[in-house]
């Protein structure tokens, strides 16, 4: 087993990496805790929840299964009531602990549940897909949905520790591990060109699941999470370079209507738009980014951005929180492994948003 640490004002904790941590999460159970809910989805439920109870009750606690439908349209404020009506239902103190079984819906869902409980009880993470093992669970952002815009409620609240299994993945659809990968080259990109390096060389392994190949992506992807983190817990400056490719991303995902390419698909297209920019308006060279079309090509996402017209392009990037006033800042490379976010005229940006027959 692999431990990580993550040191933030708002709590230090450690994420542990390993095969069986399934059924070793009540290591993370504190001995005053008056009890566990288990807080999962009807598909990971029926996966994993009777392994996780079994292994929750070494910890002698009251034990209780909170099962929301699954899917991002249920990420909102009736299935935070459905947690706290169970909750309440059951007579749970302060002193009971969560624990967030699933991909980022899940632990998105519970760890504000968590937040808000009894004015915050604690959390445990048992991220079960790739992007919720190298990304969502790590860091304490967590959120619900509004009809406006997604995850605007929410906190910032740390788990007590984050226990990684990468068995779980065996169950993920292919598509789902594509979108993980696009998160975990990401950090190569923006942060340590040596592990892109790596990454181009064990894009085979990585996609098959090779038990040691994964091991290493998710180790290397939290440390750099967590030193991320770290620095800039409430995202006031550095966590920003997390949302390298995020600006196209996003606006794929809003403009394709939420559900048709995966977040991490979108990403992965929207790295190789953020990568032709830094080319255009700051000092990337050309290798580098066809270096990254290659790879997000390999690991299975898109890289030909789609047709939205570009005013309606920059209309959907205008709306990110990075912006401050009307210009648009995104997350550049000055060189593979290093980041920084600045603004950039929109002529400067149109050449590389694709029209369509309408605009
Ligand atoms: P998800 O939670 O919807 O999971 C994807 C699908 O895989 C679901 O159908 C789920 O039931 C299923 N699944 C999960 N584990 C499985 C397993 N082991 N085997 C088989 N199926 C499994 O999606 P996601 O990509 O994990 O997370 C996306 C969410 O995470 C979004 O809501 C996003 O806003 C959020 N997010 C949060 C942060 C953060 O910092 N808090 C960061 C990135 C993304
Ligand atoms: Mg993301």
């Amino acid at each position: 087993m692999h431990t990580v640490q993550v040191e933030t004002p708002g709590g230090h904790y450690p994420i542990h990496i390993g095969a069986g941590r399934l059924d070793a999460v009540a290591d993370s159970i504190p001995a005053d805790a008056t009890a566990i809910a288990i807080v999962t989805n009807t598909t990971v439920g029926a996966l994993y929840g009777a392994r996780l109870r079994a292994a929750l009750e070494a910890a002698g606690k009251p034990l209780l299964t909170i099962e929301l439908p699954d899917g991002e349209q249920y990420k909102t404020w009736e299935s935070l009531d459905r947690i706290f009506d169970a909750l309440l239902a059951a007579a749970l103190d302060r002193k009971a602990v969560l624990v967030a079984l699933g991909g980022g819906v899940v632990g998105d869902i519970c760890g504000f549940a968590a937040s808000c409980y009894m004015r915050g009880i604690r959390f445990v993470q048992v991220p079960t897909t790739l992007l919720a093992q190298v990304d969502s669970s790590v860091g304490g952002k967590t959120a619900i949905n509004h009809p406006r815009g997604k995850n605007m409620i929410g906190a910032f609240y740390q788990p007590l520790a984050v226990e990684i299994d990468p068995h779980v993945l065996a169950t993920l659809p292919a598509r789902e591990i594509s979108a993980g990968l696009a998160e975990i080259i990401k950090y190569g990109m923006i942060a340590d060109a040596g592990f892109f390096d790596w990454c181009e060389a064990h894009v085979d392994a990585l996609r098959a699941l090779d038990d040691q190949a994964i091991r290493h992506a998710v180790r290397r992807s939290c440390e750099l999470k967590a030193w991320v983190v770290s620095q800039d817990e409430r995202e006031s400056g550095l966590r920003a370079i997390l949302n390298f490719g995020h600006t196209f991303g996003h606006a794929i995902e809003s403009g394709l209507g939420y559900g048709q390419w995966l977040h991490g698909e979108a990403v992965g297209c929207g790295m190789v738009m953020a990568a032709e920019l830094s080319a255009r308006a700051g000092s990337l060279d050309a290798a580098a980014v066809d270096r990254i079309r290659a790879l997000v090509s390999a690991i299975g996402c898109p890289v030909d951005p789609p047709g939205l017209g570009a005013d309606r392009w920059l209309d959907l990037m205008r709306v990110d929180k990075k912006n401050e006033g009307r210009r648009i800042r995104y997350v550049l490379l000055p060189a593979l492994g290093q980041a920084e976010v600045r603004a950039v005229d929109d002529d400067v940006v149109r050449p590389l948003l694709p029209g369509t027959a309408q605009s």
